[in-house]
């Protein structure tokens, strides 16, 4: 099997609701896959463009861009394609500006707010969960 590398980027976009951190998941598989918007990064794009682009087009959200959060690293084989992948993902962190999430991506099952802490439960990857930690730990930094 060969070992290929894959590139993408991803976002934690968040608001505040009384007070209160909300950040956005997506989901699949019947809702039992929970995680943070991300996508491939496509050629002549640069991270912080696909994690824009990504965030936009899964959840239907738009934010500023405040600063990167980590990269992520997994490796995942496919059958379809007989290789072995080898991938690292960059999430930033966005402040939420405008949109909907019932304007999310038909790829994606849907789109929720959720309490920051709550959010960090949901998630089905443990690295996912230490970017959205990061996150939390900036955001109440700033408060
Ligand atoms: P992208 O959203 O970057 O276009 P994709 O939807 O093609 O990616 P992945 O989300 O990387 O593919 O999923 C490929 C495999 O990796 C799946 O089996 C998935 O369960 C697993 N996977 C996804 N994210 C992680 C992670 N953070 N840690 C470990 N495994 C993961």
């Amino acid at each position: 099997m060969r070992t290929k590398k894959q590139h993408s980027a991803g976002g934690v976009i968040f608001r505040e609701r009384d007070g209160r951190i909300e950040v956005a998941l997506i989901s699949r598989s019947n809702q039992t896959i929970w995680s943070l918007p991300k996508g491939k990064v496509e050629e002549g794009e640069s991270v912080e463009e696909t994690a824009r682009r990504e965030v936009k087009e899964e959840t239907g959200l738009e934010g500023k861009l405040l600063q990167k959060l980590n990269s992520i690293h997994y490796f995942y084989s496919s059958k379809e394609e007989k290789a072995l992948f080898s991938k690292t993902v960059d999430f930033f962190l966005f402040k939420y500006l405008k949109g909907d999430v019932k304007e999310h991506d038909w790829e994606v099952e849907s789109v929720e707010w959720f309490n920051i802490d709550e959010a960090i439960k949901k998630l089905t990857y443990k690295s996912e969960r230490e970017t959205l930690e990061k996150a939390k730990e900036i955001l109440y930094k700033k408060k």
